[in-house]
């Protein structure tokens, strides 16, 4: 019998607050949380604050605050208290103190150096590995370990022991750098006497270069995803889909609808690739999901009031078929919001005869429709024998500075007259 059989599911994160959000903590959370409501569980957390050199301040509340963004609830942690507190190690050093006298007086642990040092039997350890089967190690492997420190700090190996034990956690879902703590870990267990819980050890995450996500060249905080304007749903869907598949091979679904079709042995051990260009893709279908009124508040929200709705409501139909992220606004149509910087090098041959007739047309036009524009500018390239789609590009650089933009038509329209032909006025001559 496993110790986790008939007890009430109670899962945790345990992260480190060393600086900012990692991705690769939201990734355990989100496995975490769900393997705990698909089971009716808790989902805790804990945190490891007891490297103090390493300790940043609002490491913490960064935790907190991304983990919240991304949508995921916990019953239990050092922000919202719970049965089992305090859930920062710092705040539980009498405890393991009083632990390690423990295994001190049965003779299963030893002083050196100021240290205390447990006393490694030296049997085999193995256990079944939710995700990975079954993982033996030889005795003889694991050697005598600190478990106290000199300087009164427990370390990793035996704290997380301690914890897990006293806030009756069923199962250990973590990142599979931890694999080879984990007999150092059993071995603890039966020295205690105690059953320990299960372990699910999650592939690592990794990079095109099939790498470590590194701190300094992946973009692994997650205010970045914040900054460049992800919906968070978006972000949750990607993370879900690293290392597991729906049952039903769906790529876009929700956060419940993943809590309810989770299981620990869909996981797969070879290690995701985290791919951004995935994420784009994720992002984008998310917001063409939203209804244009939707989108508009989100934009003017993330653009914090920049722009008006007004102005945002005009553009979204025209750039909602092909944007990825809501900073991306601004490259793709940032133009309507301002004149943009022309590098007369993108323009075509013969450019300024196009822009002039461009010119000479459209002040023609009395009722600024897509309708009259259209039939217009066409009937103007017909009568000059231009080439349609060098006359359009020429237009479209004059107008925006870019090659690539949402319908220059379209566009045209929703600058209006006064402001397209001061534009195009400055390169006709
Ligand atoms: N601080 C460790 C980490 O974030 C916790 C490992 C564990 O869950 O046991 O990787």
């Amino acid at each position: 019998m496993v110790a986790s059989e008939g007890k009430k599911v109670r899962v945790r994160i345990a992260p480190s607050p060393t600086g900012f959000a990692h991705v690769g903590t939201a990734y355990a959370a989100l496995f975490n949380y769900a393997f705990a409501k698909n089971k009716g569980g808790k989902f805790i957390i804990r945190l490891e604050d007891t490297d103090v050199k390493r300790h940043v301040k609002d490491a913490e509340q960064a935790i907190y605050d991304g983990l919240a963004w991304l949508g995921f609830s916990w019953d239990e942690g050092p922000d919202k208290g719970g049965e089992y507190a305090p859930y920062k190690q710092s705040e539980r050093l009498e405890i393991y103190k009083e632990k390690a006298k423990e295994l001190l007086e049965k003779g299963k642990a030893y002083e050196e150096d100021g240290a205390i040092r447990f006393k490694n039997p030296g049997d085999d350890v193995g256990w079944k590995d939710i995700v990975r089967g079954d993982i033996n190690f030889p005795g003889g492997e694991v050697t005598d370990f600190v478990i106290m420190k000199s300087d009164g700090f427990p370390t990793y190996n035996f704290a997380v022991v301690i914890d897990d034990l006293l806030m009756k956690i069923t199962h250990v879902i973590r990142g599979e750098e931890h694999i080879s703590n984990t007999p150092r870990q059993l071995a603890l267990y039966k020295a205690l006497n105690e059953k320990a819980p299960e372990f699910a050890h999650l592939p690592t995450l990794r990079n095109k270069e099939r790498k470590k996500l590194s701190k300094r060249k992946d973009p692994v905080d997650l205010r970045i995803y914040q900054k460049e304007g992800y919906l968070p749903e978006a972000l949750v869907n990607f993370l879900c889909l690293l290392g597991w598949s729906h049952p039903k091979e769906k790529e876009i679904f929700s956060l419940s609808e993943f809590v309810k079709s989770f299981s620990l042995e869909r996981v797969r051990k070879a290690g995701p690739i985290f791919d951004k260009d995935k994420l784009d893709w994720i992002n984008g279908e998310y917001l063409r999901k939203l209804d244009d009124s939707e989108l508009v508040d989100k934009i003017w929200e993330f653009y914090n009031g920049k722009y008006s709705k007004g102005e945002i409501a005009k553009i979204v139909p025209l750039i909602k078929e092909r944007i990825k992220t809501f900073s991306e606004l601004e490259t793709l149509a940032g133009f309507f919001f301002e004149e943009q910087k022309v590098d007369k090098e993108l323009f075509g041959k013969g450019y300024k005869e196009h822009i002039d007739k461009a010119v000479e047309t459209l002040e023609k036009v009395d009722e600024w429709s897509k309708e009259n524009i259209d039939k217009m500018l066409l009937a103007n390239v017909k009568k000059n024998n231009f080439k349609t789609g060098n006359f359009f590009m020429d237009l479209r650089i004059a107008i925006t500075g870019k090659k690539f933009t949402p319908p220059i038509n379209d566009s045209i329209v929703i600058l209006g007259k006064e402001e397209t032909l001061k534009r195009l006025k400055k390169y006709n001559k």
